[in-house]
């Protein structure tokens, strides 16, 4: 069954726009297709009359730092993440977790902008665009604006945009000053396709003196219909030292606080507490030894 009938590459944000609009509604953004394709094969979305391809635009294929901002375009590959010198230095965790994504076909394609904008809430290099504290530029009704990464989710699989219409053009983070680095884990069921279980992103700031904690981040999913901060965890640490016994203080806050739901064909709810410790610690003593040697790799 056919489930495109034409297939545009613009290599402008201008045309691609055009387009969506030209078609009014029946045509719809595709960035790597390892999500939007499998949907419309399998008959998760009906056919589409086009599909926009935004991968030749130069503006969303690039990763490059401005001022104190690393900025990602949204067609940027999950392999070309892994490979950047830019983000292995400021964004491990992101480089970790999009290490993760799939195997090396699925990386080789599949985009950060399409992790972000399925929506899912165990999207792995969602997650730690939520602990670097991530902003998207998004094209929304025709409005060019930059939104806090948590506003682009509003449901399991819904984002903010629509991918018939707008655009999610990439995203920003702030580059940490001083002894700041970031980790991620995650825990998965390798079961043909790998089923992630649980995955966690930490992204800390230490003081000069590699003791205290002076800023924290912390992304744990899927915990919730949409990936979101753990903040009550991120302030059992904030302010504190960097202490084994604060460390236990706020993971057994995280096991008492956290509930996550029981998955069909990932895990149960009981499994996943028990995980949310055990990828807790790891991503904390991984991130504060990090900052503490003064590299972030
Ligand atoms: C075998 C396999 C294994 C996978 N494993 C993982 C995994 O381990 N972890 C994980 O997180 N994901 C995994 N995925 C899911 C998928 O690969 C990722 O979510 C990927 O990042 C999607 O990006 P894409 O470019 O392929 O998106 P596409 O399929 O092209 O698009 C996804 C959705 O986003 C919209 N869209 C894409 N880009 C834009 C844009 N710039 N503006 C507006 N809308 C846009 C599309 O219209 C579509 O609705 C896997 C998929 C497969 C097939």
């Amino acid at each position: 069954m056919k489930v495109w009938n034409r297939y545009h590459t613009p290599s402008t944000i201008d045309e691609a726009l055009q387009l969506l609009a030209d078609y009014n509604g029946a045509a719809r953004v595709v960035a790597g297709g390892t999500d939007l394709l499998i949907e419309l094969r399998e008959g998760a979305r009906p056919p589409q009359e086009a599909l926009v391809d935004i991968t030749f635009i130069p503006e969303l294929i690039s990763v490059h730092q401005s001022n104190d901002h690393v900025l990602i375009g949204a067609a940027v590959t999950h392999d070309q993440i892994t490979k950047s010198p830019l983000l292995n230095n400021h964004a491990r965790c992101l480089v970790e977790s999009c290490g993760v994504v799939g195997g090396p076909q699925v990386r080789n394609v599949g985009t950060i902008g399409g992790n972000v904008a399925h929506a899912l809430p165990a999207g792995d290099g969602t997650i730690s665009l939520v602990a670097l504290d991530s902003e998207a530029e998004i094209i929304l009704s025709g409005e060019r604006q930059w939104v806090p990464i948590a506003d682009m989710f509003v449901g399991p699989g819904k984002s903010l945009i629509d991918p018939t219409r707008d655009l999610l053009l990439g995203f920003r983070f702030k580059v940490q000053a001083g002894k700041s680095a970031s980790a991620f884990e995650r825990i998965m069921r390798p079961q043909g396709v790998a089923l992630p279980i649980m995955g966690c992103a930490v992204s800390i700031t230490l003081d000069d003196s590699s003791t205290i904690f002076e800023q924290v981040r912390i992304c744990v999913a899927p915990t919730g219909p949409v990936p979101s901060r753990l903040s009550e965890i991120e302030d059992v640490l904030l302010g504190q030292e960097a202490s084994e016994e604060r460390i236990e203080a706020a993971i057994s806050s995280a096991y008492d606080t956290v509930r996550p739901r029981t998955s069909k064909y990932r895990a149960t709810a009981d499994y996943r507490r028990e995980v949310i410790p055990v990828l807790l610690r790891r991503t904390l003593h991984t991130a504060i030894s990090r900052a503490r040697q003064g590299h972030r790799d």
